[in-house]
């Protein structure tokens, strides 16, 4: 079967918190080649081109990528004449930065995505930051910058600049996280508040767990992967209406132009509740003791998303409705909100309703033949029909698909760093 495009033109599946092999604990395969192939497979459209303060690795970028439009860029052809298919996903300079500096007596760790217009901003942008850090150590490098000093210089470099927050909830790098964090986002990023056009939520939080947080306003909830390897990449996606360029996309930030956005089950992230790893304890917000501390070993728990979702939520009840496999709210809720759809990685579903490890050939052999058989994983996580799937893969693996898109699951919540799970029910029993 032919790519098909899952979503309508003028419509882009986006990426674009993504990872290099130059970054620290990430997997060596993660080359521009890599990048763009997995897309393919999975079906996005748009990627960031990471970790672009890196020396040599935006030397290779440079080289490995074309221009293919105002700011963006895609495989480069090297001299070849055809002409690139429909799916060759095109690429837009995005990257992550971790600040840490001290405020108000408490040190802070934030990690920002920053979007530049082309490689002359990134070099200028990288030249001013090695004054801070060794930029060759670490593709995600930390700068001893506030998250609003960061942004005024980047701005200083050029004014299409775009910055906003990373796994905005995560309690060690998120501006609002419970360790490091702020209570809003003029504590962290001064008068350019305003200029901060988006918030990711990350793997722990669903938009409908920020859509009571008024600091965030009308700001645009956007969720993408924070891929370290390429199995990972695309688990959480935004869909953008915004056309292939590099003003359309800033201003698809800007202007809220979020269709939807794909999503973990919340309870899948590591920080999703309270607790302590190496005590073995896991709490929800209300078993949480009022003085937050682990009744193990008596130091602090790890307070995860969902607890400081509710600390600076305004406690309003909303109502959604779930249609084709999107989870909508009525107009009640301040501002724009986007429909959002909660997938399970399809590697993930086909290793549990298998029994086979998600890293095993059987699962590959089974991920392969779904996703060139029907185009896209994408597509065999949202639209792929029963029939078309059974002729592909067993029943056990269909009905496990099937049983997410109608939201059938049963979550076992992450914690201080460890995952959670969630499993398809299948006729009222796991698999
Ligand atoms: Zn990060
Ligand atoms: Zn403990």
């Amino acid at each position: 079967m032919p790519y098909t495009r899952l979503m309508a033109s003028k419509q882009l599946v986006a990426d674009l918190h993504l990872h290099s092999r130059y970054a620290l604990a990430t997997s060596p395969r993660l080359n521009i080649e890599t990048l763009a192939e997995t897309a393919i497979v999975k079906g996005i459209d748009l990627l960031a081109a990471p970790d672009f303060t890196h020396p040599d690795w935006r030397e290779e970028m440079r080289s490995d990528l074309e221009p293919a439009g105002d700011g963006v860029f895609r495989r480069a052809t090297r001299g070849e004449t055809a002409g690139k298919d429909a799916s060759e996903p095109l690429f837009v300079l995005v990257t992550e930065i971790s600040c840490i500096w001290k405020q108000s007596g408490k040190s802070r760790r934030v990690h920002v995505l920053l979007m530049a217009p082309s490689f002359d901003v990134a070099d200028r942008i990288s030249e001013k930051l090695s004054n801070y850090q060794d930029l060759a150590a670490d593709g995600r490098p930390m700068i001893g910058l506030s998250t609003h000093d960061l942004y005024s210089l980047a701005l200083e470099v050029d004014a299409r600049c775009v910055l906003f927050p990373a796994h905005a909830w995560t309690p060690w790098y998120g501006v609002y996280g419970s360790k490091s964090g702020f209570d809003s986002l003029e504590e962290s990023f001064g008068d350019l508040a305003h200029l901060v056009p988006a918030i990711e939520t990350g793997l722990s939080s669903t938009p409908e767990m920020n859509w009571t947080v008024p600091d965030i306003g009308d700001r645009a909830l956007v969720s993408f992967s924070d891929a370290h390897s390429p199995a990972t990449m695309g688990r959480e996606l935004t869909v953008f209406e915004a056309e292939p360029k590099y003003e359309s996309i800033a201003s698809a930030l800007f202007e809220n132009r979020v269709v939807e956005t794909i999503e973990f089950h919340p309870e899948h992230g590591k920080y999703h509740s309270n607790g302590h790893r190496n005590c073995d304890i896991r709490l929800s917000p209300e078993e949480t003791p009022a003085d937050g501390r682990c009744k193990a070993c008596g130091r602090p728990l790890t307070l995860g998303v969902l607890q400081r979702v509710n600390e600076l939520s305004n406690g309003s009840a909303i109502k959604t409705f779930l249609k084709d496999g999107l989870v909508h709210t009525e107009r009640s809720v301040q501002g724009r909100r986007a429909p959002f759809r909660q997938l399970v990685p399809l590697r993930e579903l086909i290793s549990q309703a298998i029994g086979s490890g998600v890293n095993t050939k059987r699962v590959a052999a089974i991920y392969d033949g779904l996703t060139s058989g029907l185009g896209t994983e994408l597509n065999v996580l949202i639209r792929a029909s029963h029939d078309e799937m059974g002729g592909i893969a067993d029943e056990r693996v269909v009905s496990a698909i099937v049983a997410v898109r109608s939201g059938e699951v049963e979550v076992d919540p992450g914690f201080d760093g460890v995952y959670g799970t969630v499993k398809p029910r299948i006729q009222g029993s796991l698999v």
